[in-house]
């Protein structure tokens, strides 16, 4: 077994340190991590991908704040359900509220704040946003469990005839977005039992509606999904995605569920052809789940070794000794004036322990510079994975290095 497909070389929580990531702070406390500026460079690059794919595709935007009244939840269920998990607050004029521990309730009020006509359907909203969950100090590990988390996380408000639509759009965004790292992935249907029905909320009828959505595209994907009886949120069913990675273990990732019931709650609607109100569907989407818990996978898929588009650092520059430094440094300006993420490295260790330290970091290019280099205008190039590129002028390196990010390669 190489080192690098030992699961224990590629864990997340001695990984992530080493590559100067994330760290935990006593002082802060367990279960809530904290975010180096490598670390946050690697979340808003995923955020903004995750974006793109949303913005392409009619998304906005929403923005909320982090506590709510507790009346809030009692409307949507989620106090009766969760209130042991919820961090609360006591207000100096004694009013309680809690930390939000999700954001579909804050959601639905953006929704309700003016009445909708069926033509300004679908209503999108997309919030990178953090939650906050009371988990038990035994059960917190890294980043998979957290508590305090980022949900890139959307509701769709729409018609009952536009969920297949909306469902299929999100459907793709998903593959886009593992493909793109090589994840494999499957499709869990995640059902109610019929044999349990008090764990679920609303009647009969609005799970046989929904369940029969999802099996339709499921049916026009022509996919065999993973039968989930029992799976189901306790408000409606879901489609989850399985990921399989690098080392062939599978994580439950992404999630689109289908919501009739919390649209009854809050008296969601709008206003149809023939002028009556009319109750509408909500669709909960997370594509990374949590950014956290993302990341973990992530780091471990890779092993560290992240896309160049996605390397907190995507080129180091090397001088040979001190002689070369002037050079170095004007090389590197001109990768960073490119907006290439680069660094230098010209501490007085030697030339072989600065390879060695780049390829720890699993930098993506490693750029040498001597007096051949100097005299021609070049820069001598090691790729993390191809190995020796050789030399090449930096003007013609920084196009090079510009594609691949544009074009997202490996
Ligand atoms: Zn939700």
């Amino acid at each position: 077994m190489k080192a690098d497909e030992n699961p224990k070389e590629r864990d997340h929580k001695e990984l992530g340190p080493r590559l100067d990531l994330f760290a935990f702070s006593d002082l802060v406390g367990s279960g809530l991590p904290l975010w180096t500026p490598k670390g946050t460079t690697l979340r808003n690059l995923l955020d903004e991908f995750v974006w793109q794919l949303r913005k392409e595709r009619g998304y906005e935007r929403v923005e909320i704040p982090h506590i709510t009244k507790k009346e809030l939840y009692e409307k949507s269920g989620h106090w009766d359900k969760f209130k042991d998990e919820l961090f609360q607050i006591k207000s100096r004029e004694g009013y309680l509220f809690a930390v939000k521990p999700m954001n579909c309730p804050h959601h639905t009020q953006i929704y309700t704040r003016k009445p909708w006509s069926y033509r300004e359907l679908p209503q999108r909203y997309a919030n990178t946003t953090m939650c906050y969950r009371d988990e038990q100090t035994g059960e917190l590990g890294g980043l998979s469990r957290t508590r305090a988390f980022t949900q890139d996380d959307a509701h769709v408000f729409c018609r009952m005839n536009q969920v297949k639509q909306e469902f299929l759009k999100i459907w793709d965004i998903v593959h886009e977005f593992y493909e793109m790292f090589g994840f494999k992935l499957q499709v869990r249907f995640s059902r109610h039992d019929p044999k349990h029905p008090e764990k679920y909320l609303g009647d009969k009828k609005h799970w046989a509606i929904a369940e029969n959505i999802l099996e339709e595209i499921i049916k026009e994907k022509n996919i065999r999904a993973i039968d989930g009886i029992g799976e189901a949120a306790f408000y409606g069913p879901k489609l989850d995605f399985i990921a399989k990675d690098s080392l062939s273990r599978e994580w439950q990732v992404a999630t689109i569920q289908l919501d009739l019931n919390m649209p009854d709650r809050f008296d969601l609607v709008c206003i149809n052809e023939n002028g009556e109100k009319e109750r509408i569907a909500m669709i909960h989407a997370a594509i990374m789940g949590s950014i956290e818990r993302f990341l973990a996978i992530l780091i471990e898929h890779t092993s560290g070794a992240f896309p160049l588009w996605l390397s907190p650092i995507q080129a180091v520059v090397l001088p040979l000794s001190e002689k070369f430094s002037k050079y170095a440094h004007d090389a590197l300006a001109k990768v960073r004036e490119n907006n290439i993420r680069a660094e230098l490295l010209d501490s007085g260790e030697t030339l072989g322990k600065r390879v060695r330290e780049a390829e720890v970091q699993k930098i993506p290019y490693t750029l040498v510079v001597g007096e051949k280099e100097e005299k021609n205008k070049t820069v001598n190039v090691r790729h993390y994975r191809r190995g020796e590129e050789g030399e090449i002028s930096t003007e013609e390196l920084v196009k090079k290095i510009k594609k691949e990010i544009e074009e997202k390669v490996i």
